[in-house]
């Protein structure tokens, strides 16, 4: 009898045969590929800095533009034989330039950190070191004089940086003292406006006039509403500052033309850095867009900053953003904020307390002081109920950055998978349901806990055969069968 033909698809059988090869090598490893796949088919994920890059540009990571070496940039390369990875390098920057409508793209950065460190050499480089050099009569760091070169390090570690708090939703690489950018720089924090969680922009321009920064930063990982970027800009000039934005977390958002006119980074800020994986769908990296005077300051980012170039993820970054050219990522965008706004209506309707009172972009900031619970808890009560979001921070947090009052939910994930405003109704009342019935736990001196919960089981067990059942609707990667 003949065999019933196998429904394999193209993308069935390239990451099968790749899990082959890779198994008669280490088959652990091919097993935890697998695995992984399983997993993030199963986890209702929240998490608002994640998501699922396409098949595509998976596959456009594992191959031999691994082995290449290709320190500089485009058409000038310290090694040679880099002919093909001029082509993909080129091509990223080319879509980056046209979907941002920058005047320039630099797409080496390995990360969103990554970026940001580049940017801000950009700039010192830009404002602190061509005049120095400048001043000095030489063009390069290695003509000036011991003396000179001496007060030129003195000048570099010694400018200032104002950042959005932490608590606000700001990012640690914005000039926190944990981080580099914070030894680097003496940093200040604007924050929000404690009656409407908003960014205080009056307070703002009130603390740059004093302070004068070399650079303004804007961009959040944890804010719920738009930033006007043309008032930032607007303070930044009056002080002379430079203003770098940080878009990693809502890039998408940009491309997808859902944040335009004042709220679009791009036209309003000198620097913009981002990540690539997080609302832009892309391969794990970064990037930085800037004005053409900054241009040759950010191409130096290898070797200044940056180890050498990944010409495997920079092949996958102009995969993505081909694809975030194509019309159907305006609709994805777009759908991505209806999600959002249909989560955060959810739990209000049903009493939930939000920071900011909603949200106009991908992240709601639920609040879960109202359930008597510290951000840890709520995120372990959860976990433990099959849904995945992380606890963070709120504005004037009493519970600090550990325990935290928060857990921030994002909708660029599920948005991928294909869910829409009913399922996130529904995932707005299984949070709900799942909170209400948890208890914060005592600790074993019999006070209270910042930690420890108690969880009704039968309820985490309800609530996840729900969540199991909604993702069912909306299998993950529909085109990949590994069994
Ligand atoms: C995620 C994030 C980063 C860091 O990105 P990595 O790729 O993890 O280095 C930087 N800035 C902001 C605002 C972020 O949200």
């Amino acid at each position: 009898m003949a065999e019933e033909p196998t429904a394999r698809t193209t993308e069935s059988i390239a990451f099968r045969s790749a899990l082959d090869v890779i198994r008669g090598v280490e088959p652990r490893v091919a097993d935890a590929i697998g695995a992984e796949l399983a997993d993030q088919r199963e986890s209702l994920k929240l998490i608002a800095s994640e998501n699922y890059a396409s098949p595509a540009v998976l596959l456009a990571m594992g191959n031999w533009f691994s082995d290449k070496y290709a320190e500089g940039t485009v058409g000038r390369r310290f090694y040679a034989g880099c002919r093909n990875v001029d082509t993909v390098e080129a091509l990223a920057a080319e879509h980056a330039r046209e979907i941002f409508g920058a005047a320039h793209a630099y797409v080496q950065p390995h990360s969103g950190i990554d970026a940001n460190l580049v940017a801000f050499w950009a700039v010192l480089s830009q404002r602190v070191e061509s005049p120095a050099l400048h001043k000095a009569g030489v063009r390069q760091v290695n003509d000036l004089t011991e003396a000179d070169w001496s007060a030129l390090r003195r000048e570099l570690g010694n400018q200032r940086m104002l950042g959005m708090s932490l608590d606000a939703g700001g990012h640690l690489t914005h000039g926190f003292r944990p981080n580099i950018s914070g030894k680097m720089f003496d940093q200040r924090s604007y924050g929000t406006d404690p009656a409407t969680g908003l960014v205080d922009y009056d307070a703002l321009r009130e603390s740059a006039r004093e302070f004068r920064p070399l650079i303004i930063i804007a961009g959040y990982s944890a804010y719920p509403r738009l930033v006007n970027f043309r008032i930032m800009r607007e303070i930044a000039d009056e002080v002379g500052a430079t203003l770098m934005v940080d878009m990693a977390h809502f890039a998408g958002l940009v491309a997808g033309k859902v944040l335009t006119g004042d709220f679009d980074p791009v036209p309003h800020a000198q620097i913009v850095t981002t990540t690539t994986h997080k609302s832009l769908r892309g391969p794990r990296g970064g990037m930085v867009l800037c004005d053409s005077e900054l241009a040759e300051h950010v191409d130096r980012g290898c070797p200044m900053v940056l180890g050498g170039p990944l010409p495997h993820v920079m092949a996958a970054k102009a995969v993505a953003l081909a694809e975030a050219r194509q019309p159907g990522f305006h609709d994805y965008a777009r759908r991505i904020v209806d999600n959002s706004q249909a989560l955060a209506e959810g739990l209000l309707k049903r009493g939930a307390r939000l920071v900011t009172g909603g949200t106009d972009n991908h992240i709601v900031l639920l609040d879960v002081s109202g359930y008597g619970l510290t951000g840890r808890q709520a995120e372990a009560a959860l976990l433990d109920s099959g849904i995945v979001t992380n606890r963070n921070s709120v504005p004037q947090d009493p519970n600090g950055a550990w325990y935290t009052s928060g857990i921030r939910l994002g909708t660029p994930a599920l948005t991928t998978r294909g869910l829409g405003t009913a399922e996130m109704d529904e995932i707005a009342a299984l949070i709900d349901t799942v909170l209400a019935a948890t208890a914060p736990g005592t600790g074993a001196d019999g006070k209270p806990s910042k930690a420890k919960y108690a969880l009704d089981a039968a309820v985490a067990q309800q609530v996840a055969g729900r969540a199991t059942d909604l993702l069912a609707g909306f299998p993950l990667y529909p085109g990949i069968d590994l069994s």
